[in-house]
């Protein structure tokens, strides 16, 4: 970790907001919708690779040795060429008629700041990066640019991974110019990478509720998809007796309506159990149905406590099967664990904002982000600013200038300490 720097700035330069603005439209002029108001950047396609041919050519221009590494990802740098560095961005990519937001915020907001800091004559002692990462969102899984700057692919996903149109990972990186075999490069040796600082939108309600500008993230919650499968027996649902049925559905509500006193016992603020897909068969209204299947997520910062109420979801799904004749079976579709960001980088964000007069709340992420990837390789820290009615991953996603500006000042503060810039 980064020693602190000898004092805090108090005088930073003021945020251009029309040049941040300009950055933002700049990149937002790639994949927008017009009929829907949408942004479509699905990753390695024509505009996501438009959009960072763009920000290399933008970069580039204003003379920060901008360049495209093998995962796609844009880079550009400010201060010494050579020598460990503190990176800071988000990605490029959108999913399918995505905000204006999400990852080009981050990505933007990196830039203005560092744009900013050189226009009033600061330099920074280790050298800033600003990273544009590639395949964020998942068209084929997620995580891609960072999991490649960190050395981490799993080689048998990158072999099999596909998009939902059977497009696969490594015609598509060939098709865009990105040799699949040279991946490996991107990756940055340890020690090279001193830390990293994303900023991103909240996507989730909590700041706007608490109305606090700035979210400081401790971690992100783990993730595992469960298959749930409850198969009784389909039947005429007027000859067949309430008494006598052996209703799929029933059961499934039965354990739909266990999850709210499940989490009580069992999990904690940060829990979240979804069920968001279910099928019914044979699917016709005048059948009982014979077979209910139903996706259910788990979500937690804690692996111990998701482990608690799988068991619990488990026990629970016995429990409401057994005296209604239905067979039961769980699947585990995927296992995320949760990731802890660097708690002393997490601290020193904190008091940044604390510093600048900005309120702040302590939080765990309940969406996935490159921080938590980047962790893997330095410490990582990220930085929320609220989502108006916690709305993100659709056209009206927004945040209100004065937060994206609070965001745009909390990063600006955090670099300055990390990269030990100074003023002239
Ligand atoms: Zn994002």
């Amino acid at each position: 970790m980064i020693p602190p720097a000898p004092r805090f700035r108090t005088s930073l330069p003021p945020i251009d907001r029309p040049r941040f603005e300009a950055l933002l439209a700049g990149v937002n002029q790639f994949g927008h919708d017009p009929d829907t108001g949408g942004h479509n950047r699905p990753s390695y396609g024509e505009a996501d690779m438009a959009a960072r041919a763009w920000l290399v050519r933008t970069m580039d221009e204003a003379g920060l040795a901008a360049r495209m590494d093998a995962a796609g990802n844009v880079i550009g740098r400010w201060g010494p060429s050579h020598g460990p560095c503190v990176v800071a961005g988000s990605h490029l990519d959108t999913v399918p008629d995505g905000g204006p937001l999400d990852g080009t915020l981050g990505v933007c907001a990196a830039l203005e700041v560092v744009l900013g800091l050189r226009a009033a004559g600061w330099r920074p002692q280790l050298a800033i990066e600003i990273i544009a990462t590639a395949e964020e969102e998942g068209r084929f899984g997620g995580m891609l640019g960072s999991q490649a700057v960190t050395a981490t692919i799993d080689p048998a996903w990158l072999a099999a991974a596909a998009d939902t149109h059977g497009r696969t990972l490594t015609d598509t990186l060939t098709a865009a110019g990105l040799p699949p075999q040279r991946l490996g490069d991107a990756a940055r040796p340890a020690g090279d990478v001193l830390a990293f600082v994303e900023l991103h939108i909240e996507q989730g309600p909590v700041l706007e509720h608490l109305d606090v500008p700035i979210g400081v993230a401790d971690g992100i919650s783990g993730v595992c998809e469960l298959e749930l499968t409850l198969t009784g027996e389909a039947n005429h649902s007027g000859t067949t007796p309430m008494s006598l049925r052996a209703d799929a559905f029933a059961g499934l509500a039965a354990f739909a309506t266990a999850i709210e006193p499940m989490l009580a016992a069992h999990g904690t603020n940060e829990s979240r159990l979804t069920i968001g897909r279910v099928v019914l068969e044979p699917g016709f209204a005048h059948t009982v149905p014979g077979v209910a299947r139903a996706s259910l997520v788990l979500r937690d910062p804690d692996a111990e406590v998701m482990r608690a109420l799988r068991q619990a979801c488990e026990r629970v799904l016995g429990d409401v099967c057994r005296p209604r004749r239905l067979a039961h079976q769980i699947v585990e579709r995927s296992w995320l664990d949760p990731v802890r960001l660097d708690p002393a980088l997490a601290d020193r964000i904190a008091a940044h904002a604390a510093k600048l007069g900005i309120g702040y709340h302590r939080m765990c992420s309940g969406a996935g982000h490159d921080a938590q990837i980047f962790q893997r390789l330095c410490p990582s820290g990220l930085i929320f600013v609220p989502s108006t009615g916690g709305v993100s991953h659709a056209p009206h996603e927004h945040t209100s200038g004065a937060h994206l500006e609070a965001g745009v000042r909390m990063l600006q503060a955090v670099l300055v300490d990390l990269a030990r810039c100074t003023a002239a």
